[in-house]
């Protein structure tokens, strides 16, 4: 399991350290300017702060890991692009969930997303589960009918039937994500929420 000391820096230098980080170190030279913030899709609808996130990883402060607000980041990259030093709250934010999963947190946060994981063993693909189906149906107006008749739109667009992975590719994916350790941390995580 990885280990997070507690020297202040030392957290933000395992963030930089992540292979998820990119390598300009943007986290050090964040001047707290707050554009991440007023840009943010997920601070305008929750508690969600980037510019806290990044000030509590300058302060050391690990308790953020069990902080609820870090898992309504959901990786749009607008704060990636507006940062005027190159730093990527967006990439903060995927190493700092990283960290707490490691850590055995979040795993309620994780437990709706069961069925995407489900979908690459029986399908090698990231299908949308049907848990999420009514909340789409709600917010994207012809989602569901578009669903629906998806194959008769694809004759009239004289479109090929969607290229769906092989039972082989499925098997070699399914072996891939057991081999690696996916499959017991599904397991783990279903097992603590059941
Ligand atoms: S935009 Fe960049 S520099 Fe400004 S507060 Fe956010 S992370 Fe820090
Ligand atoms: S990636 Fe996350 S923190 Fe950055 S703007 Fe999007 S929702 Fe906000």
């Amino acid at each position: 399991m990885q280990k997070i000391t507690d020297s202040p820096i030392d957290f933000a230098e395992h963030i930089i350290e992540d292979v998820k980080n990119s390598k300009e170190e943007g986290v050090l030279k964040c001047v707290q300017c707050g554009m991440c913030t007023s840009t943010c899709p997920a601070a305008q609808h929750s508690d969600y702060n980037p510019r806290d996130i990044i000030e509590r990883v300058l302060d050391g402060d690990i308790s953020i890991l069990e902080d609820d607000s870090i898992w309504n980041c959901f990786y749009c990259y607008t704060c990636h692009s507006v940062c005027p030093v190159g730093n990527s709250v967006c990439e903060v934010n995927q190493i700092l969930k990283q960290f707490a999963i490691e850590n055995e947190m979040g795993y309620d946060k994780l437990y709706e997303y069961m069925g995407f994981a489900d979908s690459y063993f029986t399908a090698a693909i990231g299908a949308i589960p049907e848990i999420f189906f009514k909340d789409i149906k709600r917010d994207v107006p012809g989602w569901w009918e578009f669903r629906l008749h998806l194959d008769e739109i694809r004759d009239e667009l004289d479109l090929d039937p969607p290229l769906m992975p092989s039972k082989e590719v499925i098997d070699e994916v399914s072996k891939i994500l057991t081999i690696t350790g996916f499959k017991d941390k599904i397991e783990k995580i279903r097992a603590t929420q059941g």
